[in-house]
């Protein structure tokens, strides 16, 4: 006791064997890999180490502060639309669902409405926008959150109802609920001979969900993907949800947001999704997304059409990365290009790091306990 070999040291500190004896030698203590250290040593050069990474620390601390900036006043906050997913038991109709709602979207604007697939698509109704993450399923919404991201403000569970509460079904419930993301109900397949609604409701109640009619407060409504029948009070319902939740966002400052999409193109380059949280993304604008930085080139909406500028819970198509970003990294802008590389370099180096020495898992005080 009270003494360490060098390697173990090391291992514990999260560096390398060989950067601590580099250490030790500025010390002017002369070891190799193998040596033991005495107790006294081994606290110097780890506090020395230590203090480093605590600065280290700090500087992430300072990038936080750089990244999300200040909070909003409440008098800066305006109404934005809200972000729904769709979920649900396999072929209960999630896909043609988000099919029948964009087709409604292109048949009532005018000529040219060729969507473009960019991962999400805005849809009017009333002349309120609603945002639809092109992915069905919970797969990409667990991934998202996986990452600390997320973007959904509403849930639609679809249930067919032909075929009822389904494995699916209730792990969708169950990921809805764990994101406290609140549920609208499309009672799909309405148009079938044995469609039975009211069995769709009885089941759901076992998992919490009491439809509106029922004394609860789960909006529920019966549609058919397949002839469109019920669609206009789904996205009534979920202009009704949106509004109960007051979801708002403060559209003047420099914009922040989620990738949802990230794709190498032949011709482009690194293309990315991008939903804007808060704050307005403008052409030129200098960003930062993981170790990824860049400035905006272009933004393309969910219509293929070029804009100039995109507002809070809008999906936005943007070029200027550097290299590929990943689905469910923040995306921030930044004061200046040489900042955004600075915090890039930074993460790329902590990450390169703590791959090539494992895991940095012990802190000092735990350090000091184990010696
Ligand atoms: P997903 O797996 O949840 O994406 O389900 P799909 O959208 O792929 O639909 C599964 C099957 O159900 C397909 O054959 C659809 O044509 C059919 N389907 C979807 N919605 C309806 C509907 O409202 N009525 C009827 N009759 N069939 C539907
Ligand atoms: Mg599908």
């Amino acid at each position: 006791s009270g003494s360490i070999v060098v390697k173990d040291l090391a291992d514990q500190l999260g560096i390398k064997a060989t950067e601590l004896i580099k250490r030790l030698i500025n010390l002017g203590v002369m070891v190799g890999v193998n040596h033991e250290l005495d107790k006294e040593t081994a606290v110097i050069v780890a506090t020395e180490l230590g203090a480093e990474v605590e600065e280290r620390a700090s500087v992430q601390e300072q990038e936080e502060i750089l990244i999300q900036g200040e909070e909003d006043a409440p008098e800066s906050l305006r109404e934005r639309p809200p972000v729904v997913t769709v979920m649900g038991h396999v072929d209960h109709g999630k896909t043609s669902l988000l099919d029948r709602i964009r087709s409604t979207r292109v048949t009532q604007s005018e000529a040219g409405g060729i969507t473009q697939h960019i991962g999400a698509s805005v849809v009017e109704h009333d002349g309120h926008p609603i945002v639809f993450l092109d992915t069905p399923g919970h797969e990409a919404f667990t991934a998202m959150r996986a990452r600390g991201a997320q973007v959904t403000d509403i849930a639609i569970l679809v249930v067919a109802a032909n075929d009822g509460v389904m494995p699916q079904t209730v792990e969708a419930i169950n990921h809805a609920k764990a994101a406290n993301v609140p549920i609208v109900v499309a009672i799909n397949k309405i148009d079938l001979p044995d469609a039975n609604p009211e069995r769709v409701r009885t089941e759901l109640t076992e998992y919490g969900l009491i439809a509106e009619e029922w004394g609860g407060d789960t909006i529920m409504v019966p549609v058919s993907a397949r002839t469109g029948e019920g669609i206009d009070k789904l996205l009534e319902a979920l202009l009704v949800q949106a509004e109960i939740m007051e979801l708002k966002a403060n559209p003047d400052r420099p914009a922040s947001g989620t990738i949802i999409e990230a794709k190498l193109d032949r011709g482009r380059g690194p293309v990315a999704t991008v939903l804007v949280k808060r704050g307005t993304l403008h052409v030129g604008d200098v960003f930062l997304s993981g170790t990824v930085w860049g400035r905006v080139r272009a933004l393309i909406n969910d219509r293929g059409q070029r804009v100039k500028e995109v507002g809070p819970s809008m999906p936005v198509e943007v070029l200027g990365f550097n290299e590929l970003p990943e689905a469910g990294d923040d995306f921030v802008i930044m004061p200046d290009e040489r900042q955004a590389k600075s915090i890039a370099d930074a993460r790329a180096n902590r990450l390169r790091a703590s791959s090539e020495s494992g895991p940095r898992g012990v802190s000092l005080d735990e350090f000091y306990q184990r010696l």
